[in-house]
């Protein structure tokens, strides 16, 4: 014989609960089962609102009863659609009890734990009699029996303690002489030794079919609910979960204790020495294989098993001078919680015996507050102890895995994903069977955090980025488009998922949790929120996702601003924007300290040579003890295209709109040809050389002329470049007649940076750099007199999106 349970779910509709009737004809046709349901699928949480309407005098009370009476007598219909008047006379007559309870409710007032047990039994004992009568009527054998008479409980409402000798011996007598071969049995309701209607505890029907199971010791006890089985974690927060095949009884316990409401926590017990197996199935997928709970797993090698969190976490820290050494303190503590009915979920003790904190339910904490302080008053008032301190707004989180204790170094694993990501630890325990590691998080971080410990214990081969990109100009649209080219590419082969979560423009902004579609993207952001810096930055911190990257592509000051505020959020920050390093040395020095105390890398390659790897070799140098003595660099790709292009037959002014239109130059051309552009790229690689340097210390001699330097707007500029034209001719003549060629020439030397336009002779490095050419010579200690050059196209928007992108695959590599 088999006991099979069916949840709310699995008899939520007429459509379900075909599906049940079709998995138990197929089972009765071997054996005899026994089947134990659910109320429909939400109507325990029904009953309870309507009796806290009524309870709080609210009329309304009357249409929750009316959508319960509606959805049951709809099933009916749907399920027997002829001749079914008895079974919805008896039905009515039902619906009419509980109407005229909650009218009692209504009139005194008040719901008692009592009468909210016999309000709540509505649900089971109203579904078990529609599924029986249904399979009747269908010529199944089948008969429905009300566990009130089977199982006998004490009189604590709303979660009564079973009495396993009465109910043995009823359940037994029972089956001993049943002719039917699918008998229906409601879950959760139970009566107690004095003929009062109890229950089990919310989630309880799993636990009446565990008590049937063990009383008759039968084969195996199946739990069918709505997903395929017990999952490496809650499958609706953590997309990535998946059903774990066998799991060992005390790992499925810990599991459910910890918050996985797929099994009520107690209904282990009553199998478990028997060893009856427990299967969980999926009702809406019966081929599915489920998960298997018995002792066959306990060898299994995997370490961590599930990962479970309950939420509504209060924490009361007790600490004091006056607790070391003397015993009896925590028997006063706990005696106290237990005379108030305290559930205590997670206990630490620091080890000087200084402080006790202790987890509990939310709810308790005021209650337990109070009486705690109330014990402890003498030494409150002798400052030996501090009034207790609550904190609420807590989630528990728990490892689980029986193998845990054979394996270094899990804990240690467990704290840095999370460390990593931002995610506090308030407390931590760890039981001494090694079994459970808890730690207490902010209700705030668990999506993140189950998400981080899920990837890092079950998909250690895949690391999810999540970028959120400003500014989708010329290179942040070529950025987009690589990402989304390369997307596949990066998932099969680095085993990184990347994906776009923000995306914003100067103008709108969108915001996609599972990542934006990337196939439709200028679409979605041009019907996009208005955007802002703070409205970005805030749902970034919402969302609060593992492994964020913000990616700057723009070369805007303000957006330069906010990178403290990412990292502080441990949000790692990409950036081709050069303002925040080449800002004032403090900033650039706080921006380095943060991005290290909050484990969020900080990544800006693009400043200098743009898809080149300039400041990655440079770090590289630095990082292996090698010492820059001096930096020759052209870095300047505008300036470079401007001066290879600008001859005796060309003209200034034609030849600097031409690099503008092909992207090389900033939006404000000054910005390049004044040498501002050069200086702030010689200071960033000054300054990642270990150099304290500011922009002003950098010495620029400007080949611009008199009105050029002087003018006030970009146009009055181009303006200039016209009227000026002999001027700028003046300099190719005089190179020409040295047979040398204008080059733009960043340099650093003992601690000395300048910038200037320089005659290159013929031979030198920098004669033959063409088109948009970069070059950077690092002379080191190991490069006294070859340096090491690193050359390539130093600008544009593709060189440019791919140098961002490298940094970002940067951060998925970690
Ligand atoms: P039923 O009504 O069938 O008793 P429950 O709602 O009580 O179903 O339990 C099933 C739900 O438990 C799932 O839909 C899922 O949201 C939740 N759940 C939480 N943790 C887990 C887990 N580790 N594995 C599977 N389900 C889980
Ligand atoms: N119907 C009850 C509840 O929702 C018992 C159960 O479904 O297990 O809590
Ligand atoms: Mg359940």
């Amino acid at each position: 014989m088999k006991v099979l349970k069916f949840g709310g779910t699995s008899v939520g509709s007429s459509k379900n609960i075909n599906n049940v009737i079709n998995i138990l004809e197929d089972y009765s046709k071997n054996d005899s089962v026994i089947c134990v349901v659910s109320a429909v699928g939400g109507i325990t949480d029904k009953l309870l609102l309507a009796g806290k309407k009524a309870q709080n005098k609210d009329a309304a009370f009357l249409e929750v009863f009316n959508t319960i009476k509606e959805l049951h007598l709809n099933i009916v219909n749907e399920l027997i659609p002829n001749n079914n008047t008895l079974v919805k006379d008896f039905v009515n007559k039902r619906l009419e009890e509980l109407n005229s309870l909650l009218d009692g409710i209504f009139l005194i007032n008040e719901l008692s734990p009592k009468t909210s047990d016999k309000l709540v039994s509505f649900g089971e004992l109203l579904s078990s009699f529609i599924i029986a009568e249904t399979m009747k009527s269908r010529g199944l054998s089948a008969e429905r029996k009300n566990s009130q008479e089977l199982v006998i409980t004490n009189s604590v409402f709303t979660k009564a303690e079973v009495n396993y000798k009465i109910t043995n011996k009823n359940i037994q007598d029972y089956f001993k002489s049943v002719n039917q071969k699918i008998t229906i049995l409601p879950g959760f309701v139970s009566k107690s030794e004095n003929g009062e209607q109890t229950t089990l505890g919310r989630g309880g029907s799993d636990f009446t079919a565990a008590i049937v199971a063990a009383a008759l010791k039968v084969s195996q006890l199946e739990i069918w609910t709505d997903v395929s089985g017990m999952f490496t974690t809650n499958p609706k927060i953590v997309k990535q979960a998946y059903p774990i095949e066998e799991i060992s009884y005390q790992e499925a316990m810990e599991l459910s204790h910890f918050g996985a409401k797929v099994l009520y926590p107690p209904t282990v017990q009553p199998v478990l020495d028997l060893e009856i197996p427990i299967f969980i199935k999926n009702t809406l997928e019966p081929k599915a294989a489920g998960t298997k709970i018995s002792n066959d797993a306990i060898n299994s090698k995997k370490p961590v098993k599930g990962i479970s969190n309950i939420g509504n976490i209060a924490l009361l820290t007790l600490e004091g001078s006056g607790m070391v050494g003397i015993p009896g303190f925590s028997k006063r503590l706990f005696e106290t919680l237990s005379q108030e009915k305290i559930n205590v979920i997670l206990i630490t003790q620091a080890s000087s015996e200084h402080s006790i904190c202790l987890g509990i339910e939310a709810k308790d904490a005021q209650i337990a507050k109070a009486a705690i302080d109330a014990t402890f008053e003498n030494e409150i008032a002798l400052h030996k102890i501090d009034p207790i301190i609550v904190e609420d707004g807590l989630s528990i989180v728990a490892l689980v895995g029986d193998n845990m204790k054979n394996h270094q170094g899990i804990s240690g694993k467990l704290f840095s994903a999370l460390g990593k990501n931002n995610v506090n630890v308030r407390a931590i325990a760890q039981g001494a069977s090694e079994k459970n590691i808890s730690v207490v998080i902010a209700e705030k971080d668990v999506k993140k955090a189950l998400n981080v410990l899920h990837e890092q214990f079950f998909e250690s081969k895949t690391k999810q980025l999540n970028v959120f990109i400003t500014g989708v100009g010329n290179v942040g649209e070529r950025l987009v488009e690589q990402i989304k080219q390369q997307r596949k590419y990066l998932k099969d082969n680095l085993k990184i998922n990347m994906r776009i979560v923000g995306l914003s423009n100067s103008r709108k902004m969108i915001f996609k949790d599972a990542g934006i579609d990337l196939k439709s993207w200028k679409e979605q952001l041009s019907d996009g929120e208005e955007a802002s810096l703070q409205g970005f930055f805030d749902k970034a911190k919402a969302l609060n996702l593992r492994n964020s990257i913000f990616v700057d592509v723009t070369a805007n000051k303000e957006v330069a601003q906010w990178y403290a505020q990412y990292l502080r959020e441990s949000i790692s920050v990409v950036a081709c924007n050069k303002i925040a390093c080449s800002s004032d040395y403090e900033n650039y020095k706080e921006l380095k300290r943060l991005s290290l105390k909050y484990n969020a890398p900080f990544l800006f390659e693009t400043n200098v040579g743009a898809g080149l790897p300039v400041i990655d070799t440079l770090n590289n140098l630095i990082a292996s003890g090698d010492k820059v003595n001096s930096i020759q660099a052209v870095l300047s790709g505008s300036l470079n295209f401007v001066f290879n292009n600008f001859n005796d037959t060309t003209k200034f002014y034609d030849v600097v709109k031409q690099a503008a239109a092909q992207g090389y130059t900033e939006p404000d051309p000054r910005i390049d040809l004044s040498g501002v552009d050069v200086a702030r790229k010689i200071l960033i690689l000054a300054r990642e050389s270990g150099v304290e340097m500011n922009l002003e210390d950098i010495e620029n001699t400007s080949f611009l002329s008199e009105s050029g330097l002087k003018s006030d707007t970009v146009d009055d500029f181009y303006q200039t470049l016209i009227d000026d034209e002999a001027h700028y001719q003046d300099l190719y003549a005089s190179a020409k007649a040295n047979d040398c060629q204008l080059k733009y020439v960043a340099k650093f030397d003992n601690g000395k940076a300048s910038v200037s336009l320089q005659e290159i002779p013929v031979g030198h490095p920098f004669y033959n750099l063409e088109g948009s050419d970069n070059i950077v010579m690092f002379y080191t200690e190991r490069y006294p007199k070859q340096p090491m050059i690193i050359k390539g196209a130093g600008a544009g928007a593709d060189v440019t999106a791919s140098g961002l992108f490298a940094d970002i695959i940067r951060l998925g590599n970690d």
